[in-house]
């Protein structure tokens, strides 16, 4: 609903250009100012510069770094990658939030299975059907998300298994009714959660770190803003509660245009807004390294060594296997 009011709105707003199949590559940033981005026309292969007086940073989230998530495949942290190579203070990047139950179900996206469905009073069991929740915290089904990934995933490890089950037979309101959507896609799936238990295991859910800005989306960069998940604002500490990240977005996006809207003496600056340059990008796979593999085994490597459970030994590796990565590709 919120995207399609805002589209709405953009769509009849004639002071607003869209450009749609624009990559953007980089924030073209000197001496702690922002310029603006450089982009790339993925439908003519042209490297076009958007000169800026103010650029703001909507792009997202990280979930993409990991093989097991729940966000979209547009999730690659670009935002926060480019912003850091400009020179803006990222934070907090360890804290990723892992959403406890997303669906397991093999070449199917990883679609929620909401807290709600534990809250109207399902169950986790392990595969051998015994639920195991109580021995890890008082609240049992209903502790915070990291808990309950950690203790799924420790009950994964015991029983060598890639999932748990969520048993939501034993609701009392029918299941169709009170979750149609979640009903619908597990249907789809040849689940049918009324009669039998769903497989589920925890997906990265959420980037609770990111770009820093301060209260009003400002980072320490002259003229860069950023807001949505692609931030840390700090208002949501290192574990976000269920659904704030939205409202998140909406008043950080706000105060941003109120800030902005203050500074008049800005806008009466007059600049190029497009300029084509000339800029190298490998877009041939350099020396045998396929850009989709590498992605594969990032993702893989991530989910294994700097996943839920972490410990020194792998976080070493993980740090080890990505610098060789990267020296290979910076040697090109
Ligand atoms: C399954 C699921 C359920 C969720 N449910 C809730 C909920 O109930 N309540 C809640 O508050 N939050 C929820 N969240 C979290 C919330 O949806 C996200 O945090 C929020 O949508 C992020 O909004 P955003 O505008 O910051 O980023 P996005 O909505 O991810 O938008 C980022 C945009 O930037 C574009 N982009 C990225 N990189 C580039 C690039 N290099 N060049 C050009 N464009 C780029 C992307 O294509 C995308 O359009 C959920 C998340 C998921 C995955």
């Amino acid at each position: 609903e919120i995207e399609r009011a805002l589209s709405e709105k953009v769509i009849n707003e004639n002071k607003i250009k869209i450009k749609e199949n624009i990559l953007v590559i980089d924030i073209l940033a000197e001496h702690s100012t922002c310029y603006g981005l450089l982009t790339l026309n993925n439908n003519t292969n042209e490297i076009i510069a958007y000169l800026a007086r103010i650029t703001i940073l909507a792009s997202g989230g990280a979930g993409q770094l990991f093989s097991n998530t729940t966000n979209p495949d547009v999730a690659t942290g670009d935002g926060i990658a480019m912003a850091y190579r400009g020179g803006a203070k990222v934070t907090d990047l360890e804290f990723i939030q892992f959403h406890p139950t997303a669906l397991y179900h093999q070449g199917s996206p990883k679609f929620l299975i909401s807290e709600a469905v534990r809250g109207e009073g399902a169950i986790l069991k392990n595969i051998k059907g015994e639920p195991f929740m109580h021995s890890y915290h008082p609240l049992a089904e209903l502790a915070p998300r990291d808990i309950v990934a950690r203790a799924i995933t420790d009950q994964m490890k015991k029983t060598k298994s890639d999932y748990v089950y969520l048993d939501a037979t034993r609701i009392k309101e029918k299941f169709s009714q009170r979750f149609p959507t979640i009903y619908k896609n597990c249907l789809g799936l040849n689940i049918d959660p009324e009669k039998e238990y769903i497989p589920v295991a925890p997906a990265a859910h959420y980037t609770m770190g990111g770009i820093k800005t301060d209260t009003w989306g400002q980072t320490n960069l002259t003229n860069l803003y950023a807001c949505g998940e692609c931030t840390s604002t700090g208002v949501h500490g290192a574990n976000r509660l269920a659904s704030n990240s939205l409202l998140e977005g909406l008043v950080f996006g706000n105060r941003i245009a109120r800030k902005i809207k203050k500074n008049k003496s800005l806008f009466s600056q007059k600049i190029d807004e497009e300029i084509n340059i000339s800029y190298n990008i490998p877009r041939e796979n350099i020396r045998g390294f396929d850009p989709n593999q590498i992605t594969k085994e990032l993702q893989k490597l991530m989910w294994d060594k700097v996943g839920i459970i972490r410990n020194s030994s792998d976080l070493k590796k993980a740090q080890q296997k990505i610098s060789e990565w990267k020296f290979i590709l910076k040697s090109e």
